[in-house]
């Protein structure tokens, strides 16, 4: 990433402009999965492998719900972190994270309440590392309007906000596209969290702007974030092996357009995931168009629900254990993007059976095999 492209930090973002964001995933899909372009300034450069990073606004129908729970207008003057003066309004709106409860404020609350406050006594029987699991279930798929609902009467100053809230927080994307296709914007490969609990319909924070309050147009200050340890092979010649489900396929996007534009001889090899093909099919058409014109040497998909037992990634790379180890003897790039919980470990606990069925090795000799892969940086993760 050039000098240049410093210039723009989480602290001093670039106010770029949505220039494209429409639904992938079709309306019979479970998910709601967005392709998002961004503007960039010139001179502002990305590798593939890279993020960016987004700063979202609180929705204002939620910043008006606590300010009036709170029983204040949105006009009071408040000192934000860096100690400049704005209503309380932008406070809510920009700086403050108001999603999402944490334990932490849930106890900065319970300490500044007067003794009046509501169920204040059970609020301090949260606290202390004793407590920590019934902390967890209280704060579980609750935010702060329902703290101030539940308990009212803890805030007494609008300046306690800062102490009770946590600073709202860019959340980073994938880049989904390469510079030396898209020279001037970054594109990004975004699911839409919804949920409803509590009584409520909730969004995620960051995920939730984009997919209603980003219209073609707007503005949303977004800087570049560099991530050396997922990087395509150096050698344009070397295979490369991406296992991207969901979101996960952001990167590969990447990959794949940088490699066919740079014209890199490697073979490509892409396996993906999602619950339907005729639903969550991630730029299916890109994708086949690449593997018929030959480009991408081999599309492996996953659609874990279109039959009565569950197929995933990592069973299409069981099923095809013998070539996978043979690309990897031909010196291979692994990588995974996607789902830190479960997918990643389960996809590298395939991958290290392919390694010992293919040298008819012990898991042990497997587990070093795979060790001098990562050695080599032939074995890149970017998982969350
Ligand atoms: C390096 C990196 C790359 C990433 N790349 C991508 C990417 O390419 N595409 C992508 O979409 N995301 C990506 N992410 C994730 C992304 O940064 C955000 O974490 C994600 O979009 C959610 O953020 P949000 O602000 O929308 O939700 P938040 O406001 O952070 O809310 C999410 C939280 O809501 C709660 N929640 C969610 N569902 C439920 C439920 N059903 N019940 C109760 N609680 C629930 C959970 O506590 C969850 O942690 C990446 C993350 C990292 C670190």
């Amino acid at each position: 990433m050039s000098t240049e492209t410093q210039k723009y930090t989480r602290n001093n973002p670039y106010q770029s402009t949505m220039l494209v964001n429409y639904v992938m995933t079709d309306k019979d899909s479970e998910k709601e999965t967005r392709h998002i372009e961004l503007s960039l300034e010139p001179g502002m450069t990305y590798t593939p492998g890279d993020a960016v990073g987004i700063l979202p606004e609180n929705r204002e129908s939620e910043v008006a719900d606590v300010l009036s729970a709170l029983g204040y207008k949105g006009d009071e003057r408040v000192l934000d972190h860096y100690k400049v003066e704005i209503s309380l309004e932008e406070a809510l709106r920009t700086r403050l994270a108001i999603g999402k409860l944490t334990r932490g404020s849930v106890n900065s609350y319970a300490k500044i309440a007067p003794e009046t406050t509501k169920g204040l006594d059970f609020l301090k029987g949260l606290a202390g590392a004793d407590n920590k699991s019934k902390a967890e279930e209280y704060v579980w798929g609750r935010e702060f309007f329902d703290l101030i609902t539940e308990h009212p009467g803890g805030i007494t100053q609008p300046q306690q906000l800062f102490t009770v809230l946590q600073r709202l927080t860019p959340r980073m994307y994938s880049i989904a596209s390469s510079q030396a296709k898209a020279t001037d914007t970054v594109h990004t490969t975004v699911r839409v969290v919804r949920y409803h609990t509590h009584n409520r319909d909730r969004q995620g924070l960051c995920s939730g702007h984009l997919g209603e309050r980003a219209d073609v147009g707007v503005t949303m200050p977004i800087f570049l974030h560099a991530n050396q340890n997922f990087r395509l092979p150096e050698d344009t010649n070397a295979p490369v092996i991406m296992v991207g489900p969901g979101t996960g396929i952001a990167p590969f996007r990447s990959y794949l357009q940088h490699r066919q534009a740079e014209g890199h001889k490697g073979d490509n090899w892409l396996f993906f995931g999602e619950q339907r093909r005729a639903s969550d099919f991630l730029y299916r058409e890109e994708l086949e168009g690449m593997h018929a014109d030959g480009f991408l040497t081999r599309l492996d998909t996953a659609f874990s629900r279109d039959q009565a037992h569950k197929i995933y990634v990592q069973d299409k790379m069981r099923e095809n254990s013998a070539e996978l180890f043979a690309w990897l003897e031909r010196g291979a790039y692994f990588y995974i993007c996607g789902d830190a919980t479960r997918m990643a470990k389960d996809v590298e606990t395939a991958l290290l059976d392919s390694i010992a069925n293919g040298k008819d090795c012990s898991p042990e000799h497997a587990q070093e095999y795979l060790s001098e892969m990562k050695k080599q940086k032939r074995y890149q993760l970017d998982v969350y």
